[in-house]
């Protein structure tokens, strides 16, 4: 290797590090994206990645029940499009319109290429002090026929994060009634759900938005659409705006 190149390879490194965040567990989260503007801070999670990681992590604070840390998702069954891709890509116009709309911004990733377990998910959105956590999915299921939009919320008897189920029931609410009158999309209601990794180690309210199933050929179709798209991140900003106003 010649000295341009250890060089040029040394700035990569800088880079790398400066782009790091370094949580109190000691894990390296990426810091992919902050975006500032004095609003109320909100942490978008882009759900899955390139890969899964099928290695273990617990399933919330001091958990023995042990989860995969991060898993592969699903896929669009009519457009071929992974729910990693799908995600970002919503995520990214969330970013837009919610930075539009004055709030600060940080997202979990910016690229498919990362390894970033659902734990770590939750304590880079406490590291930069997000108010409330946004996690972004899609849903699969056996029969093409299952449609519609749903979001999961830690219940009141969670072990880790009961104090947070009331906030993270109504913002879950607030963000699905809203995604779902401004897409059409129809409303399967707010679930609760005590086994999701991500939802246990957070620190602040936080929903999980199933945006629809892609394993629905006219929910797949409508999502992978980069101008209904749109809508589903103006819906969802207009329901995180109803919940700082509640
Ligand atoms: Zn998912």
């Amino acid at each position: 290797m010649n000295i341009r190149k250890t060089i040029l390879l040394g700035l990569l490194a800088t880079g790398i590090m400066t782009a790091a965040v370094y949580t109190g567990a000691g894990a390296k989260v990426e810091n992919a994206y902050a975006a500032t503007t004095g609003g109320h801070i909100v942490c978008i999670d882009p759900g899955h990645q390139a890969k899964g990681d099928s290695t273990k992590e617990p399933n919330g604070p001091g958990a023995t029940v042990m989860k995969a840390r991060v898993t592969g998702g699903t896929h669009g069954t009519t457009t071929g499009l992974y729910e990693y891709q799908l995600t970002l890509a919503v995520a990214e116009q969330l970013r837009k319109e919610l930075t539009a709309r004055g709030y600060t911004v940080y997202m979990t990733r910016t690229s498919h290429d990362v390894n970033i377990s659902n734990m770590e998910r939750a304590q880079y959105a406490t590291s930069v002090g997000a108010e409330i956590s946004v996690r972004l999915h899609a849903n699969g299921a056996n029969s093409a026929s299952t449609s519609g939009a749903l979001a999961l919320a830690p219940s009141a008897t969670n072990p880790y994060i009961a104090k947070l189920a009331p906030a993270s029931q109504l913002l879950s609410s607030k963000v699905l009634s809203s995604y779902c009158a401004a897409t059409g999309i129809a409303n399967k209601g707010v679930q609760a759900n005590d086994t999701m990794t991500g939802i246990n180690w957070c620190t602040m309210p936080v929903t999980i938005l199933e945006m629809g199933f892609m394993t629905n050929p006219s929910d797949d179709t409508n999502m992978a659409n980069s101008a209904f798209q749109q809508k589903m991140a103006a819906g969802i900003a207009d329901g995180i705006d109803a919940y700082f106003k509640n």
